[in-house]
């Protein structure tokens, strides 16, 4: 089976990783680059190489931990809002080979240049 630095994470290897909301099959931390400050990431307990490789049956308790996630940095970043990105695949940017979603904290006027 596949092992990576997410995989890591999620056995608590890795110790200094706080979660910021957790339910069954997910979990999320912060990035370790906070040049967005509060930049977060939702990540899946299990190794799936990207959003394809989800089973749709996760996606409800994927939708919970994304909101959960986004209302506590939120209110952690003193933000207003939040934009939600997934990179699936080389050529998209994806550098970590297990499925992930990053949330960017939003703030008025904050020159945030985010690709939609
Ligand atoms: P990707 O380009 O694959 O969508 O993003 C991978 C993200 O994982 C990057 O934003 C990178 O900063 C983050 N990252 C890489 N290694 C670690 C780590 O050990 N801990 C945390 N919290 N984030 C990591
Ligand atoms: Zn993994």
């Amino acid at each position: 089976m596949e092992r990576c630095i997410f995989c890591e994470i999620n056995d608590g290897k890795i110790p200094s990783e706080n979660k910021i909301y957790e339910t069954e099959n997910f979990f999320s931390i912060l990035d370790i680059n906070q040049d967005v400050k509060g930049h977060a990431l939702v990540i899946s307990k299990k190794h799936f190489s990207n959003i394809l490789e989800l089973p749709v049956s996760l996606g409800r308790e994927l939708l919970d931990c994304i909101k959960g996630t986004s209302l506590k940095i939120m209110k952690d970043y003193q933000a207003t809002g939040f934009n939600t990105i997934n990179n699936n695949f080389d050529s998209a940017g994806q550098l970590i080979k297990h499925f992930h979603l990053h949330i960017f904290p939003r703030k008025e006027d904050d020159g945030l240049k985010i690709i939609t």
